[in-house]
């Protein structure tokens, strides 16, 4: 068993992939030409948006998104203390300060109840994250944004196609950053990404910092990047997004099946949210002596993983922030605890029942 099939949306899809692929190749266009303006195009529609702006990858996307957004050098930014790292990293690498938050118990997001605490002076930006397919709640978020006249950033890395008020997550703050790494819900075949945003400012500004700080070839209006999207990966992107929902349904299907089959475990903790609350990026459960359980079931041959064993604030990275353990210990608890089983929209029913088995029996012994 596969923890995640990387090679099976190219199967499904491979005319259509095949075909993208040799009209770009025969079109003599490599660098944002119109594979990207009919990804960009395609891409804000499905979320809602007004603008869209391919990038290079996940974390340019963050960096971007924070920059145009008025971040600046010696800011504070409010992050998920429970989170991928990139988005501490995208912080950093704009030359602001992360200032982490607990999540909520029921979510794993960051708890809007905890945000204004973490408020100073120096901030500027919140960058929530909608961690393992499911949204943060949003709309406390927005409220506690304009009070105090912050800039709010998404990272939906993790949660393409959800929806949280009747609204598109990337259509939640002002302003978000995809990743379209491959393992993501949608998926490029190597590296991708983007900034979608309603503001046109915000659009501008990243599409124009993007490409060397440059609207018109070498008449640089800022110290731009090359965070470029790669043609290609517009061009096999935009085949799969009409895939997504179906995909993302199919996820759900695999999440009821561990609900039914998981419920009652001693000492294994299902997510408190429904299978209609998420896009199942992730389907992780806690459990007590995790990395047992997590050795068993490698011994049968069901492969898990873990996000993530080491919390931001833990890892060598961020030690000069002089953050120790027992300063977020609800972050730090589930990251001891998380355990993620396999989950993709090309999973076999048979596989879900056999990982249910598989735990019910490694629990039993
Ligand atoms: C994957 C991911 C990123 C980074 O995306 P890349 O395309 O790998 O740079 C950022 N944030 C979260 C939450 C992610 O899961």
């Amino acid at each position: 068993m596969q923890f995640l099939d990387m090679k099976a949306p190219y199967l499904e899809l491979k005319d259509k992939l095949d075909a993208a692929y040799l009209r770009f190749m025969n079109s003599g266009r490599y660098v944002l030409g119109p594979e990207t303006e009919e990804f960009e195009k395609l891409w804000a529609e499905y979320c809602g948006c007004r603008y869209c702006v391919g990038v290079s990858n996940g974390l340019d996307a963050l960096c971007l998104g924070l920059e145009a957004g008025g971040v600046s050098p010696g800011d504070e930014v409010i992050v998920p203390a429970n989170t991928y790292i990139a988005t501490w990293l995208a912080v950093s690498h704009v030359g602001a300060v992360p200032v982490p938050v607990e999540p909520e118990e029921k979510s794993f997001n960051i708890d809007p109840a905890k945000i204004e605490a973490a408020i100073t002076a120096k901030t500027t930006a919140i960058a929530a994250v909608h961690l393992f397919g499911r949204p943060a709640d949003m709309e406390p978020v927005m409220a506690i944004a304009k009070k105090h006249n912050l800039f709010v950033l998404e990272d939906n890395a993790q949660s393409q196609g959800a929806f949280c008020h009747g609204r598109r997550t990337g259509h939640l703050g002002h302003a978000a950053a995809f990743s379209f790494y491959p393992a993501k819900n949608i998926g490029a075949f190597g590296e991708a990404g983007c900034v979608t945003t309603d503001d046109h400012e915000i659009a501008d500004r990243v599409r124009v910092l993007r490409n060397y700080g440059s609207r018109i070839k070498y008449h640089n209006e800022l110290k731009g990047y090359n965070r470029r999207i790669d043609d290609l990966q517009a061009a096999f992107l935009a085949v799969k997004i009409p895939y997504l929902d179906e995909w993302n349904a199919r996820r759900r299907n695999i999440a009821e099946r561990y609900f039914a089959g998981l419920s009652g475990i001693p000492g294994v903790r299902l997510p408190e949210y429904t299978p209609a609350d998420s896009v199942w990026h992730q389907f992780v459960i806690r459990v007590e002596n995790r990395d047992a359980v997590r050795e068993s079931l490698r011994l049968t041959g069901i492969p898990t993983m873990i996000h993530y064993p080491v919390p931001p604030h833990l890892s060598a990275a961020y030690r000069e922030l002089g953050f120790r353990r027992g300063d977020f210990p609800l972050t730090e608890r589930l990251a001891d605890t998380f355990l993620s089983l396999p989950i993709g929209p090309h999973m076999p029913a048979a596989d879900a029942e056999e990982v249910i088995a598989a735990l019910r029996a490694v629990i039993a012994d």
